[in-house]
């Protein structure tokens, strides 16, 4: 991709009323576009990331047998009200509107009770199951607060995945599985290090615990304790005494830490299945509930909190794995020499946004340095010289001059 044409922009100063240091960096470096409080825009670089993000999730979600659908984000009032949930008072974040004919919609918030109502149509007997169904789409949700950028947005996108068994020992297998497609999940983003495991409350879906996945950051909303050599936390929401026994806990091994919540997975029990007359036929021929769970993440709040997590004071620092390219290369006296090494990169198969603007150096090394590609590539009438060009990587200080051929190696391990 030539700079020059890519529909981009980077800015000295976000918005004035923009207070979340992920909104600020993204609209500065051209990714995002706010458009109210709570509602952002995905331009082309940042698109570009969340569809690196939803890949890797795809891949995982697809490698456990799972199948991805696509329900629609028009929710009927009448479904909603078999489980209880469809009054202000019970969802406090719903967004409602009608059809011409006054009967009243909902954008959904969740997908809970549409996916039990369709599978009544698809799920008969002991064989249909166990069954896991996702999708990537996204959320409405009237949220009271919006002021942590995309990391609680009005509008959002989401990975929900909904498990259904046949009783709780085959939920239990597949949900203890989950954890640690998790885990991989969140290594593969770049932010595996930082995140743990979190025991939290059901809310009103389960008496049971539920897990959330957290991420280390000062700015995260919610509050852990965390034992880190067990690389196990407590939400501070179920954080007591009868919690930490019950877990083999040990208040002295504890830290209290601000996080994120990236993710989450809840066992449902019979709740959706029993509301909504979701059965299956076992071997002796009688009707069980099915029993199901729940799994979320949240892509476009994941994507801000790498952005929380592991940027700087000059801008972005992408992980190689959700970068929305690869190599930032940069030509400073538009050389020939730049136009071939872009050329011989992409056919390799390597990502590069390639600087051709005809700007100065230092406007175009602080735009690298803002929109934050992982590895950065300067080639100049100095490096043409030498025969070499000069190499950085984005989280590291110091460039070095290399050749061609070593730079293409670090690509090709
Ligand atoms: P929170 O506790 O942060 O309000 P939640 O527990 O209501 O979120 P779920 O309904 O379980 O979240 O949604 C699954 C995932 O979607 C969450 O783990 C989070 O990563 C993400 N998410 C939830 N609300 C938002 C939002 N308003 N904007 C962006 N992502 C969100
Ligand atoms: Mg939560």
């Amino acid at each position: 991709m030539h700079q020059s044409k890519l529909f981009s922009k980077t800015r000295k100063e976000a918005p004035k009323d923009e207070e979340a240091k992920n909104a600020k960096l993204l609209i500065r470096a051209g990714y995002i576009h706010k458009n109210m409080a709570g509602v952002y825009e995905f331009l082309p670089l940042g698109l570009r990331v969340m569809n690196k993000i939803s890949s890797i999730i795809r891949e995982e979600m697809d490698a456990i047998g799972a199948h991805e659908l696509k329900l629609t984000v028009l929710q009927s009032k009448e479904t909603w009200e078999k489980t209880g949930r469809w009054s202000d008072e019970a969802v406090d974040n719903w967004f409602k509107t009608e059809l011409k004919n006054e009967s009243k919609l909902g954008l959904a918030f969740t997908h809970e009770e549409p996916l039990t109502n369709l599978l009544k149509e698809y799920i008969d007997s002991h064989k249909d199951l166990p069954l896991g169904l996702y999708q990537i789409q996204v959320k409405f949700r009237n949220e009271l607060r919006a002021k942590s950028g995309i990391l609680r947005g009005r509008e959002f996108l989401m990975k929900d995945l909904y498990s259904f068994a046949k009783d709780e020992k085959e939920h239990e297998d597949f949900y203890e599985h989950m954890k640690g497609v998790y885990k991989k999940i969140f290594d593969r983003v770049g932010i595996g290090e930082q995140t743990y495991i979190t025991v939290a409350s059901g809310g009103d879906f389960t008496d049971s615990f539920t897990h959330e996945f957290q991420t280390l950051c000062e700015n995260g909303e919610d509050t852990i304790y965390l034992d880190k050599e067990k690389a196990i936390a407590v939400n501070k929401e179920v954080y007591s005494d009868e919690t930490l026994e019950k877990l083999g806990l040990n208040k002295e091994n504890l830290s209290e830490e601000k996080a994120i919540e990236v993710g989450n997975i809840f066992p449902l029990g019979t709740r959706f299945s029993d509301a909504l007359g979701l059965t299956y036929k076992d071997e002796k021929g009688e009707r069980k509930p099915v029993v199901m769970g729940s799994y979320g993440i949240g892509i476009s709040r994941l994507m801000g909190t790498v952005v929380e997590t592991l940027s700087d004071d000059a801008g972005l620092i992408w992980p190689d794995a959700i970068a929305p390219f690869k190599v930032h290369l940069i030509s400073l006296d538009q050389n020939e020499a730049s136009e071939e090494l872009y050329n011989e990169l992409t056919e390799k198969g390597i990502e590069v946004l390639f600087d051709d603007r005809e700007l100065g150096a230092g406007v175009k090394l602080a735009d690298a340095d803002l929109i934050g590609i992982p590895h950065r590539v300067v080639v100049s009438a100095k490096t043409e010289e030498a025969g070499k060009i000069e190499y950085k990587k984005r989280s590291e200080g110091e460039s070095s001059l290399i050749s061609t051929e070593e730079l293409i190696e670090k690509f090709m391990a």
